[in-house]
Parts: structure tokens; sequence; C-alpha cells
């Protein structure tokens, strides 16, 4: 591979993995791996780094709905270094720039987000992200709600810019997770994202349930006296009642090292998730002496510690088969702690994985956590493989039902065939039932499988022909919560079809998929009954889950399901309006100039019935809409047989179909806008 084309490569990568983990908060690979992929990037020819190269913002992901804050004193970010060869080359360079002693401080760098916190006269005024350095977003309301900044600090000096780290500690972390999963709700991928998703937030109520933390460890800028060193700030912060990161400091770089190490050797006792450690020079007239490249402190670098990686011993290999029929692997190890938490198992994905492994029950194996959360097996130490061990095949048949399985033609993925396979019914249910689905509070997992055990629901419309009566006689079951099942789910038939629709576990159809569905089509009929040319029209839908919808409607078993569903009285029609879609799936081409209307205004025109507005002309163009003095794309179109149309033509075209379809006449009323 060429260099520009092995960094057009990265910066894909760079900007894939940037946008899971900043806008979705679901990361895919661990930072680790995401800053050496970043490391390459700017390892590889720097002049080659544009303006738009990820490693000129990473991290600068700034919301529109936030005040900008531009920042007093810039928050810097701190060069990284991956090894004690690169501190022992800073600790050279700092010795060739300085003339006199130099002593460091060493501190955790703690894994939140950073926040820059004004006070006047000892009140606190202002707190912002810190965006890209310069420019961050208001979000003082949300800081109010961590509990450990002061809002107010005695013998305040009359300005003060302190900066700090907000995070999620480990325990809320877990905690919430735990509540999360009972509630069937989607986990928190890390406290930092779960941190950085609470400060985001508009509605500071939701930040405050969420119990963040803070902690500062630097002095931005004071009004009051003037300190030598930056531990003395941090003294004089942690006296105004600041939380201040602990620090140490040392006269040289090999002391450092040992401080790090140190560090991470017992980073699971801290409350927090530490990512790394921080060594900077301590004097601040040093400092300022040192200065600033483009990018970040002379005086200060950030050493980034590997992912925690543990060994284990391979107890078994378990199947297990998903809601969607799908087999996956799942390797039982001795129980280990491994960055924070107690692991006992992993995921194998599948058997091409576990033949690029060559993983075998009795190995002893490497594990590591995949962003940070998802515990993955690296490789297998083969040194320690007992004898006579054997591969390990996934099953023919499926371990839950015993009918046979077949292998995906899209995928490695191996699948159940029998559509009443009781794993997949069980978890059909639990997904039909919850939050998200069909929100039927009260109808829990333990419910559900003695429901299903009980052969009293073999299909998601059973739920509906229970009573009170039934329920009252299960285990652990009262009159009181069965009463409220019974309510639960007579409540969830007046649900909007865009829930049904994410409850059916259709592949490829979440909750947001339903509801652009639901509110295109309005009613389950005009779904059923939609060409993938209408339904790929549709926003976020593409070819491939355009197939699995019509596959999921021709199924017999599934008009089945949708038919009962509806005999029991559930709503089939979304209360959003049906929308206009007589143009869908067509390509429009505007050219020459306009005079009945801007080209926005066409374009609107356009897009509102569900059509689209292309720069160009090809054979797939539907029409081109022609104005005075139409150049070369009309002649293009008169080429290729494209149907041309005057701007008369076309708005006779918007509004002779409204006339056609009587429900849409109101439509033509729009027209009068440009007329
Ligand atoms: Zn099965």
């Amino acid at each position: 591979m060429d260099v520009q084309n092995e960094i057009n490569e990265l910066r894909r990568k760079i900007r894939h993995h940037s946008r899971l983990y900043y806008v979705y908060d679901k990361p895919e690979i661990s930072d680790y791996d995401f800053d050496m992929l970043m490391q390459r990037l700017e390892a590889l020819h720097p002049e080659l780094i544009t303006p738009d190269s990820p490693t000129q913002r990473v991290g600068d992901v700034t919301l529109p709905q936030f005040e900008q804050v531009r920042h007093q004193v810039p928050l810097e970010s701190l060069t990284d270094v991956f090894s004690y060869e690169e501190l022992f080359a800073f600790g050279k360079r700092m010795d060739e720039l300085i003339a006199e002693p130099h002593d460091y401080s060493v501190e955790p760098k703690i894994d939140g987000l950073s926040m820059s916190l004004e006070y006047e006269n000892g009140v606190f005024v202002r707190g912002a992200t810190r965006g890209d350095g310069q420019v961050g977003e208001n979000v003082t309301e949300n800081l109010r709600t961590v509990r450990s900044l002061p809002l107010h600090i005695e013998n305040a000096p009359e300005r003060l810019i302190v900066r700090g780290e907000v995070y999620m500690s480990k325990a809320v972390f877990e905690q919430l997770n735990a509540e999360r999963e009972i509630k069937g709700e989607q986990l928190l991928a890390n406290p930092r994202n779960a941190a950085a998703g609470s400060m985001r937030q508009l509605d500071p109520k939701v930040a405050a349930s969420r119990k963040l933390d803070i902690i500062c460890f630097n002095l931005q800028y004071t009004s009051g006296p003037a300190y030598k060193n930056h531990t003395e700030t941090l003294d004089a912060m942690r006296e105004m009642g600041f939380p201040v990161v602990s620090y140490s400091h040392f006269s040289n770089i090999q002391d450092c090292v040992k401080q790090i190490e140190w560090l991470g050797e017992n980073r699971d006792a801290l409350p927090y998730d530490m990512d790394g450690a921080v060594i900077k020079i301590n004097s601040l007239s040093q400092r300022e002496a040192l200065g600033s490249t483009a990018k970040a402190p002379r005086w200060a670098v950030a050493f980034k510690y590997p992912p925690e990686r543990k060994e284990s011993k391979v107890l078994d290999v378990v199947v297990q088969v998903g809601r969607t029929g799908v087999l996956t692997p799942k390797v039982i190890v001795e129980p280990i702690r491994l960055a924070g938490t107690t692991v006992s198992a992993a995921t194998l994905h599948n058997q091409d994985n576990i033949d690029r492994l060559d993983l075998r029950i009795g190995d002893t194996v490497v594990l590591q956590k995949a962003g940070e959360i998802i515990p993955e097996v690296l490789e297998v130490n083969k040194s320690k493989r007992p004898a006579n061990s054997v591969p390990f095949k996934m099953p023919e048949l499926c371990p839950e039902c015993g009918a046979p399985v077949v292998r995906d033609e899209d995928g490695a993925a191996l699948r159940c065939t029998n559509p009443e396979c009781p794993a997949q019914l069980l978890r059909n249910l639990t997904h039909f039932t919850s939050r998200e689905a069909m929100d039927i509070d009260g109808v829990g997992p333990a419910l559900l499988e003695q429901l299903v055990n009980a052969g009293l629901v073999r299909k998601a419309s059973d739920l509906y022909s229970l009573d009170v009566q039934t329920l009252a006689q299960l285990d652990r079951m009262g009159l009181k919560s069965a009463q409220n099942a019974v309510a639960a789910i007579d409540r969830s038939k007046q649900n909007d079809l865009s829930k049904l629709l994410c409850a059916l576990g259709i592949r490829q159809i979440g909750t947001k998929a339903a509801r652009v569905l639901a509110q295109r089509f309005g009613s389950m009929d005009a779904l059923m009954n939609a060409t993938v040319e209408e339904l790929t029209a549709v926003d976020d839908i593409g070819e491939i889950t355009a197939q699995f919808l019509q596959r999921w409607f021709a199924d017999g078993q599934s008009r089945d399901l949708i038919e009962s569903l509806k005999n029991a009285g559930v709503n089939m029609t979304s209360t959003e309006a049906p929308q206009d879609l007589r143009f869908a799936g067509k390509t429009f081409v505007l050219t020459g100039s306009l005079t009945r209307f801007t080209r926005d205004e066409a374009e609107a025109l356009i897009a509102d019935p569900g059509g689209k507005a292309a720069g160009s002309v090809s054979k797939k163009t539907s029409y081109v809409v022609a104005g005075e003095a139409a150049g070369s794309k009309l002649r293009k179109a008169q080429e290729l047989g494209v149907p041309v149309l005057t701007e008369d033509e076309f708005l006779a075209l918007l509004g002779g179909k409204a006339e056609d379809d009587p429900e849409n006449g109101e439509n033509g009323g729009q027209l009068g806008l440009f007329s």
C-alpha cells in the first residue's frame, strides 16, 4: 500500500471510530488501539495532514444546542507517550532546555471530560467543556448538578479559573448499568462515555440523576496571589474546597517512572478510571519559558498505559442462541480481575474467529477489554496447551432445540432454522416487552420464562390473552402483580406503530428505523404493501434493510403474528400523519434559472413528497426541470431521453397528482405560494 493510500485508510478508520465513540457512545475498539491509529497517522509524512485530518480535530465534536464559550485561557491537550523510552526522551529534552534544576509532578490522568470552571468573588458563574481547546460549550447548569463541585468558595480571589475533569465513578457506573439491565435498557459503554452523554443532556435533571463527580488539576487563572509551583496551586485549590488530584513530585525522570508504574499497578483501587499518568514540570516560571508548540505545551506529557492484559484458563466453550436465532460461541474462563471488573467469560463471535485463534478447551488465553468494557480473547498461549486437546467446532444442531443450523448467506453467522426455537422465543418476547419496544412494565424475563415453559405463550400475541387468574398462580406472582402485568399488557395495545415495529425484532429494524417507517407509511398495511423502491426512498433505510423487511412480511408466520396482534386489538397505525409519497424513488435535476421559485423552494417541493434533487443528469434521473437559459444538463437529458419539464409542467405534476389522490388534496394549497 502506498503512503497516501495508507493515510486515507487511517483517516477513514479514525473518523469511523471517533464517530462511534463521540457521537454514538458505542466504541468498538479500545482507546489504546485508537491512539495507535492516531500515532501511526501522525508518523506518516506530517505534511500530508490536511486541516480536515482527524489528528487536527479529534474530540472537538460540538453540539449546536449549547452556547459557545471562548476560553480566556486555552485548555491545551497534552502530547501522548506510549513507552518509558519516550518518557526518558522527554526528560532529556527538559534537561537540555532548562538550565536550572527542575522537578516534576506526577498525577493520575482521570478518564473523563475536561472542563473550565469560572468563579467570580467565590461564586461559580460559568463552566464550559474543553471543545477544541479555544471554544467550548456552556454547560453551567449541568455542572451545577455535579455533587463534588463547590458552588461557593471561601477566601476566594476576585476572579478564578480552574480546570477539572468530570467523571462518573466506577461504583455509580456499575450501579446505573445494573439498573439498566433490569429495565432492559441499553447498557452504557464505559464511565467516560456515560459522563459525556450526561453532560450533553439539555435537561439538567438528567445530568443530576447520573451522579457525576469532578476532580480539579490545574489553576488556569487567578487574580489573587502569584504562585511559584504547580503543586502549590494544587494545595491552594484544595484549601479553597476543590476536590484536587493526588500528586507526587520528583527531581528526576527515573523516579517519575517508578511512580507511574506504581499508579498503573494500583489503578483498580481508584474510584475513577485512569487512562494514563501526567508528568509536568513543576515550576510555573519554567513552564512559561518553555511555552507551547502549535499542538501542546512543551512542559508536560501524558503517559498512556497499554490496556491491561491477563491470562486465564479456558474451562469451556458454550453456544448461546440469540433473539434472531444466531448461535454465538462464548468462552468460559477461570474468573480473573481485569481492568476493574471480574471477568469469567468472553464472546468468541463465530467459528471463523475460533479458527483464527485456534482456541481449544483447556487452553490458556490472553484476555483484554475492547472499548474498555467488552472482554475479548486476544490470543492463545500455545506453550501452555495441554496434550490431546482438540479444535473446537460449532454444533450442526441448535443446542436449544436440536433443529439444524445454517450459515447465513451474507456472513459468518450460524442460525437456528426453527422459528419456534424456545431460546429464540424467550429472547424475542424479552425484546417485545422491553422499554424501547412495547414497554410492558411488570412482564420481565423471569415471568416470560415461566410463561414459555408452561406453554402459556408460544408467540408474542399470546400475551394479550393472559388473564389475572392465570398469572396469579405462577411463582412469585401475587394478585397485585398479576393485575399490574395485565394492565400493562392492555395499555401497550395503544402504542404507536413505531413501538410495535421495533418490538417485532425484524433484522436491522431498531427504534430509529421503526420510527421513520411508522412516520412515512402511517399503518402496518401500508408498510406491508410498500415496494423496495418506496422503502429505500425513506431516509436511513437501505437496500438490505428493505429486503429484510420484505422477506419478514412475506413469511407466513410473520403474517399470522400480525393478524393475531390485530385481532387482539393492538394498534396498527401511527399518530404521525401518513406522509405524501408521490415522488418516492424519483430523482429530479433542476437547471437554468427558475422564475417561479428559488432553488431551495423547488428542492423542498421535491423532498416533501419523498423525491430527491440531484446535481447531475444520468439515465436514472426521472425528470429534468429546465428554467430559462438551461444549458448542458438540458442537452444531456435530451440525449438520454430523460423527460424535461418546464416550471409550469413541474407545478402541474405536483398539483395534478394531488387531484388524483383526494387524501392529499390540501397539499395542492402550498403551490399558491409560488403562483
Ligand atoms: Zn433452536
